[in-house]
């Protein structure tokens, strides 16, 4: 309970805690401590990264994750163009094979806005509440967020630029995300209008890509622009309501990225890829206070650290519905 409510704490904008040596238990600050008497382990850990560093391969569940993105987002503009009916409406509302789906912050702001439980909101909500708590709450943003997979792009440029000192990463308050949250909230309360979906990058690409391009696609360049020059992945970061909605879905999800101590020597190279790196700092050496722990709610289960980790330490996890208690 204590983990969880620690993942909620770091979720909502807190930085991660550091427990104090003397309060791990024994055998956590033994390994700590011996850590790193395997030279030899290292020394062929160093090895093995040099030669990946030179030898860069495509990141298979990076690709298979593209894909199912992609799939996913184009099953609505088939069925629109087809009108075959199979998947109908946008990311924010739909309906799959005549059940009602609609996605838990639009669905908020919708009941915020009308100030009445909208029954087939509700149904469409509760579907998609169960859905993304068995697959891990943020999962949605790495697997089916349409901006994710541009932003994810952008990234890649901003990393080329930064290393040749063209662009810079400035790092904001995490706690502003909680903010624009209740902002948000409290904006379609008092004014009866959903206002973060129309400046919402998820629903504006999910509304272009079906219906064809609008003028918000501008709004959405800015954004894009700004992390490749300014702040790397600022809006999923810093901003983004939806990724905190789907944060709080997840805190107690049975599938997560699972930590082993034991099989970590420290080098770090998850937390290069990771996109909320926060929720990795139990990888740095001394922090972790537990022999195994799993990944903080903010983890969005890209599983790029689990393709970096190359020994073994971070892995994928499902606990089934008994492992979570
Ligand atoms: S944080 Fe928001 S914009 Fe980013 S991937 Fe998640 S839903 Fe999409
Ligand atoms: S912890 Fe791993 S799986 Fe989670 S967001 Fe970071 S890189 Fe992706």
């Amino acid at each position: 309970m204590s983990g969880i409510l620690e993942s909620l704490r770091v979720l909502l904008g807190g930085d991660p805690k550091r427990v104090p040596k003397k309060e791990m238990p024994d055998e956590v600050r033994e390994l700590h401590a011996h850590k790193f008497s395997d030279k030899e382990r290292i020394e062929a850990i160093r090895i093995e990264l040099a030669h990946k560093e030179q030898h860069k391969m495509p990141e298979k569940k990076r690709r298979l994750r593209w894909a199912v993105l992609i799939a996913v987002n184009l099953l609505f503009v088939v069925s629109y163009y087809l009108d075959i009916q199979l998947l109908e409406g946008a990311l924010t509302a739909s309906r799959f094979m005549g059940f009602h789906m609609a996605d838990l912050n639009s669905a908020l702001q919708v009941m915020l806005a009308f100030k009445h439980v909208v029954i087939n909101l509700l149904i469409g909500t509760a579907t998609v509440f169960v859905l993304w708590w068995l697959l891990g709450g943020r999962t949605f943003c790495s697997w089916v967020c349409p901006y994710h997979l541009v932003a994810e792009w952008a990234e890649m440029l901003h990393e080329k630029l930064r290393a040749k000192g063209w662009a810079m990463d400035i790092q904001f308050d995490r706690r502003s995300r909680t903010w624009l949250w209740i902002l948000f909230a409290v904006l379609a309360f008092a004014t009866g209008y959903t206002v973060y979906e129309t400046i919402s990058p998820t629903g504006i690409l999910s509304r272009a890509l079906i219906y064809g391009p609008g003028v918000a696609l501008v709004w959405v360049g800015l954004i894009l622009l700004f992390e490749i020059f300014f702040s790397r992945r600022a809006w999923c970061r810093y901003a983004c309501p939806i990724g905190l909605t789907y944060g709080l879905v997840g805190a107690t999800s049975p599938f997560t990225v699972h930590y082993k101590l034991e099989n970590c020597y420290h080098e770090g190279e998850c937390r290069k890829v990771c996109l909320v790196p926060h929720v990795l700092d139990l990888t740095i050496k001394g922090r972790a206070p537990a022999l195994e722990l799993d990944v903080g709610a903010d983890c969005t289960r890209c599983l790029r650290c689990v393709d970096a980790c190359p020994t073994g330490a971070l892995t994928i996890k499902y606990k089934g519905l008994g492992g979570l208690v």
